[in-house]
């Protein structure tokens, strides 16, 4: 019996996409298939994995799935994955590995495969620095295409707002430049509406004349979060501008690579960066030096390729349950909220829980205005907890319950970046409204098939 159908995965020939793209296409059943997400209870079942090649390539690709009616999601390092079904292509844009750092034009044309860390390695040498996130390993466009924030949000602002310009496949299969000069609304929405608008093939962003600066984390022991806490809350009201921070209420597992003095404790880290001479910089920190003793004093004037150092993300992919909200202020009554929820009496099992300060360069619109929204935010909330025995069960409502605690100090609204999610309200509440419409009306100008309409986008 033949059972007659419409479905585009049911007529989709394979062999077509294979002729139509000259980088590798695999199926289920083929061994280059796999693709791990960072957080690896996000499921991922795409009817094919193609390692594009070039831009001519996402374009079949874009061409295929629209010929028929599936999706194009894509992967570079999978820090931000979202679930996928079989009928979406993945194009995996790791063969996209172009990198020139130009010291003249104090810029870097960047593949849509390569990390931070590429661009760290090749430009600091020059003496140039790109504005990148706190983790060296996310990729360049995935952070980028979310409006980034880094551990110097508050001196140098957004990384989108250090963007030249990009090459990007739209959802009709076409390539085009998006800058403030072409194509200036897809240039404007591809920086915070993350795939939304196109698949990136490549970057051209500048670089700063940098070389160091002063940071790194003071850790104190769990039992002293509250004083420490309610320091921080005080010490950043006094902040110039030309200083970044953020606090992280951590329970690090007892494992190999963590420093022994954080490892199987709840720890506290008061995370600092500066671009002032180490002397002031050293000032304006003394205040947190002695707010609690610390166990580890880990701030010095540092080389910026030791960015990475700052927050000392986890490398590694794990299981784990993640949310975020922005805060509108952060006052003591805050700080009371969050030792009460996640503090040392709180039986919190939650492996983070970080607040990072907004404000100074971020809340400027940059010299080009993006999609980026709620720069007027004074935090991000950041929460992970690792879903694996004995506490697995117990992460999802311990999140929930900062969150609630939190509630009253925010408006609800999120960063694309720390949203990683398909459902349509929750991406909603990365943008003012605006912002949505507008996103929406330029996603069903340049994609009329509704090609690129799955996963972290707007609609
Ligand atoms: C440990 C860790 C630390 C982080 N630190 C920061 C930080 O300091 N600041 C910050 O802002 N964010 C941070 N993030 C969030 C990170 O920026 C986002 O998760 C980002 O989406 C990751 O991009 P990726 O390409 O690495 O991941 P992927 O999972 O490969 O991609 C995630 C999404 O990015 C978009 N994307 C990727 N490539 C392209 C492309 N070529 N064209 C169009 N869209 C594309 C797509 O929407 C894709 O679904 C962090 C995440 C983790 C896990």
């Amino acid at each position: 019996m033949t059972i007659e159908t419409d479905r585009g995965i049911d007529r989709a020939d394979i062999a077509e996409l294979r002729e139509a793209v000259r980088g590798d296409v695999h199926r289920p059943s083929d061994p280059g298939y796999a693709t791990i997400p960072f957080n690896v209870v996000v499921s991922r079942r795409p009817w094919a994995v193609i390692d594009v090649i070039d831009a001519d390539d996402v374009a079949a690709v874009v061409a295929f799935a629209a010929a028929n009616a599936m999706t194009v999601a894509v992967h570079a390092t999978g820090h931000g994955a979202t679930e996928l079904d079989g009928n979406t292509l993945l194009v995996r844009t790791g063969r996209l590995d172009r990198l020139h750092v130009d010291s003249v034009t104090r810029s870097a044309t960047v593949g849509a495969g390569l990390r931070w860390q590429a661009v760290i390695d090749a430009a600091t040498p020059l003496g140039l620095a790109p504005v990148c996130g706190s983790a060296p390993g996310v990729g360049v466009i995935g952070m980028l295409t979310g409006g980034g924030i880094g551990p110097m949000v508050r001196a140098l602002g957004s990384a989108a707002d250090y963007v030249r310009e990009f090459t990007v496949v739209t959802g009709d299969g076409r390539v085009r430049r998006a800058a403030p000069d072409e194509n200036a609304e897809l240039f404007w929405g591809l920086r915070g509406g993350k795939a939304t608008l196109g698949v990136v093939v490549d970057t051209v962003i500048d670089l700063l004349p940098l070389t160091g600066f002063y940071g790194g984390a003071l850790y104190f022991d769990g039992d002293d979060a509250a004083a420490v806490l309610h320091a921080w809350q005080a010490w950043t009201r006094t902040l110039p501008d030309d200083a970044d921070t953020s606090v992280a209420l951590l329970r690090l597992p007892d494992l190999p690579g963590v420093p022994p003095m954080l490892a199987g404790r709840f720890t506290v880290a008061v995370r600092f960066a500066s671009l002032a001479d180490p002397a002031a910089a050293a000032t304006v920190l003394a205040p947190m030096r002695t707010a609690a003793p610390p166990i580890l004093d880990a701030v010095a004037p540092m080389p910026y390729a030791a960015i990475g150092g700052i927050h000392a993300d986890p490398t590694d992919p794990m299981p784990v349950f993640e949310d975020s909200v922005l805060l509108r202020e952060v006052t003591p009554e805050t700080i009371a909220a969050l030792v009460d929820k996640a503090g040392p009496t709180s039986g919190s099992p939650l492996l983070l829980v970080e607040l990072r300060l907004l404000g100074g360069a971020f809340a400027r619109e940059g010299a080009t205005r993006s999609a980026l929204c709620h720069r007027g935010a004074a935090a991000n909330v950041q929460i992970v907890g690792v879903l694996a025995p004995p506490i697995a069960d117990v992460v999802p409502d311990a999140t929930r319950a900062v969150l609630a605690a939190l509630a009253p100090f925010s408006d609800g609204a999120r960063l694309p970046n720390f949203t990683a999610s398909s459902d349509p309200e929750t991406i909603g509440r990365c943008y003012d409204d605006d912002t949505r419409v507008w996103l929406a009306a330029l996603a069903r100008q340049h994609d009329p098939a509704g090609v690129l309409a799955v996963g972290q986008t707007v609609r």
